[in-house]
């Protein structure tokens, strides 16, 4: 199918862009890869008057440090996020979700704001910057305004952004020292989204004990899910076996996921707790190989 009728507008600068949605509001999409907007726009799910191009808006890309924290600009492409060191070395986990995003060709386009926009309830992203406690910077004309991880994920493909507000940047806090985490997922066939996706992270105190730790799941409800009563199993002891499984075990507790034509409801449970188990048992290897770590694994 066609798209329906739009008026296509290519602002050059952040002002026209945000003058562009202020004035257009509800009746305007942004076009950042068009990974999910064009098969929305060829499916006429979506039926903006206005479709405003942001790929020629100078300053929404980029990776950096700022105040010790990575931020990423919301038309970085998810395959220099995949491929950027500072990325790799500063936040593994997400490193480590970026290539499990459909294909190589899917990445070169699509953007990080535009996946996190879209708000897919099997994204790895979302659960990502929710396990991570991220930020998102949104703007418009009026202003800026920073949204938490998991306020900005409101319900099904739906976000915080309001009409005239644009996802300008993202920000995650960097890696403590001893540290370790885990992005894992199933999926029915490799590009596929997720069945379900489970990311997590640890991080030890100089005697090997848990301090902190942190797991959200993907594809198991509307929103990322943070399972915090799993991921408080590992808090104060030494992480080991007996309270992975227990923390899989609340995990699965923790979500109700629906059934659909890729997998059950109870296929999905029993991935959420698998999947947990296993993620907090790979993160916990890598906080206790992690540098400045004097502690063993137990
Ligand atoms: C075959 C296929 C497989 C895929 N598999 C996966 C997968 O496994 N996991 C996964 O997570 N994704 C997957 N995707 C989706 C892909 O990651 C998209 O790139 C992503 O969802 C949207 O990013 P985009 O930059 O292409 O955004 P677009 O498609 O351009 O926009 C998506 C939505 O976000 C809005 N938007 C975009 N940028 C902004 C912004 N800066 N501020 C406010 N709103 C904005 C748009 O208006 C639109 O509503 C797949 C896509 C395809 C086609």
């Amino acid at each position: 199918m066609k798209p329906p009728r739009f008026d296509y507008l290519a602002p050059v600068s952040l002002d026209e862009a945000l003058a562009l949605l202020g004035r257009h509001g509800e009746e305007a999409k942004v076009l950042a890869g068009g990974q999910s907007l064009v098969p929305l726009l060829n499916f006429r799910l979506a039926r903006p008057a206005y479709l405003i191009d942001l790929n020629e808006v100078p300053g929404l890309d980029g990776i950096r440090i700022e105040d010790g924290r990575i931020a990423i600009g919301a038309m970085t492409r998810q395959r220099a996020v995949e491929t950027s060191a500072l990325v790799r070395e500063r936040c593994p986990l997400l490193a480590e979700a970026m290539p499990q995003i459909g294909h190589v060709q899917i990445r070169n386009r699509g953007t990080i704001g535009g996946s996190l926009a879209h708000a897919d309830p099997a994204a790895e992203l979302p659960a990502v910057m929710a396990a991570l406690g991220g930020e998102l910077v949104v703007r418009s004309v009026g202003g800026q305004r920073v949204v938490g991880a998991e306020q900005f994920f409101v319900r099904y493909l739906t976000t915080a952004i309001a009409p005239g507000e644009l996802l300008v940047e993202v920000r995650l806090p960097a890696v403590p020292p001893r540290s370790g985490s885990a992005f894992l997922e199933v999926s029915r066939r490799h590009g596929d989204f997720a069945l379900v996706g489970v990311a997590a992270t640890l991080v030890l105190d100089a005697a090997g004990v848990c301090a902190a730790s942190a797991v959200a799941l993907t594809g198991v409800g509307p929103t990322p899910v943070v399972a915090r009563e799993a991921a408080a199993v590992l808090v104060g002891a030494r992480p080991g076996e007996a309270a992975f499984e227990e923390a899989g075990r609340r995990a699965a507790a923790a979500v109700r996921p629906e059934s659909d034509l890729h997998a059950s409801a109870e296929y999905r449970q029993h991935l959420a707790a698998v999947l947990t188990r296993r993620a907090l048992a790979r993160a916990a290897a890598r906080a206790a190989g992690s540098p400045g770590n004097g502690a063993s694994p137990s």
